[in-house]
């Protein structure tokens, strides 16, 4: 069956079209205004990059009232950290688009990416568009993820020192997450909503850091600052947080759509550049399995966007006769032969 776009046009027809329109040609599509895209956007702007920015939503931590460990803005709210970042682009030649990106395929010798409003075609393209937390089926849980459910205790193990706090998990994750959260508070629970899989060693640990454990289905999580745990057999714990480890996926389905590498936990697969296995197409941030943190992800996004720009840069030089000793164009993408 042709695919057809909003303008009636088959695909592969509006995308030839888009190329004519230079308005719609890019150096670069960015896919993801998160921390990694925008801060990836950032850097090509500064390299004077025509970038299309494409910001399909919010980021992760949309939940969360605060970020922590964000180098000079520690504890600023997640829509804050966008908006500046948003702000501080407004210098460079970069169009934000709040559209997600539908499409993306390899056309010519770049890319075309479909919008709701048609294509628009790069010499490059990155993918920023992180992961989405696959949250366990606990009544009223969902509902406090970012605000007394968290993940992660280096975002949220300082607001909750020495509170009573419990784990949730069933095996070696959260035996593992258990044992770590000792070091924010001494009134710890492992949470294990039915029969655990922990080993006798795993519940010597569990005894000897003086970590409750409770096995106890769970019904369900109520309480708005606070949050109360109630038991299938009518009883109650009162705490004041949840740490869990959820399992994860790629929030966009592009990448695989595109036939990126993927690893085994669907991660997309970069070299220490943020290159994919597709010559051309970049990631960066919570999608490689980059280190899961605002800072990480900036970091990653601006690697992935200096990579990004040299082979550009070596790709003009060579219009002009003129070549590097060593071209990272040459380089194969990871897992290319
Ligand atoms: C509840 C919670 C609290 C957290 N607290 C902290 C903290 O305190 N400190 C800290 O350092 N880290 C924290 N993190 C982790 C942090 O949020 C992530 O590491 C970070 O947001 C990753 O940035 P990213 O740019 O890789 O991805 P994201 O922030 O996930 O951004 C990806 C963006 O891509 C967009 N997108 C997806 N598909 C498309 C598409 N097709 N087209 C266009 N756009 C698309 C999404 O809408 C999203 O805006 C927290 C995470 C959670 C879940």
């Amino acid at each position: 069956m042709t695919a057809h776009t909003q303008s009636g046009l088959p695909a592969q027809e509006a995308l030839e079209a888009a190329v004519q329109r230079t308005a719609d040609r890019y150096d670069a599509v960015i896919i993801g205004a998160g921390p990694a895209g925008l801060n990836a956007a950032l850097v090509l702007g500064g390299a004077r990059r025509r970038v299309l920015l494409l910001d399909g939503g919010p980021p992760r931590n949309v939940r969360a009232q605060a970020a922590h460990g964000v180098f000079t803005r520690d504890c600023t709210p997640p829509a804050d950290l966008k908006r500046i970042g948003l702000e501080q682009l407004a210098a460079y030649d970069v169009t934000v688009c709040q559209e997600a990106a539908r499409q993306v395929r390899e056309f010519g010798e770049g890319f075309g990416v479909q919008l709701a409003t048609g294509w628009v075609t790069a010499r490059r393209v990155l993918f920023a568009s992180g992961l989405q937390d696959l949250l366990p089926r606990v009544s009223g849980l969902r509902e406090r993820w970012g605000r007394t459910v968290h993940h992660c205790p280096y975002c949220d193990g300082w607001p909750n020192r020495e509170a009573a706090l419990a784990v949730l998990g069933s095996h070696q994750e959260g035996h593992h997450l258990a044992l770590s959260m000792r070091n924010w508070t001494d009134h710890l629970t492992l949470l294990t909503d039915g029969p655990d899989e922990l080993t006798p060693e795993q519940r010597r640990d569990l005894q000897r850091l003086d970590i409750t454990l409770e096995t106890r289905p769970i019904l369900r999580l109520s309480g708005e600052d606070t949050l109360t745990v109630h038991f299938r057999d009518g009883d109650a714990l009162e705490l004041e947080g949840i740490f869990l480890n959820p399992s994860q996926g790629q929030r966009s389905h592009l990448p695989a759509a595109l036939g990126l590498e993927l690893d085994d936990k669907s991660r997309v697969v970069v070299n220490e550049h943020g290159m994919t296995s597709l010559r051309g197409v970049w990631a960066a941030g919570d999608m490689t399995g980059a280190p899961q943190y605002v800072m990480s992800a900036a970091a990653s996004g601006m690697v992935a966007a200096v990579s990004l720009n040299s082979t550009l840069i070596h790709e003009d030089v060579r219009e002009y006769g003129a070549a590097f000793h060593e071209s990272p164009d040459e380089e194969p993408g990871v897992g290319e032969a």
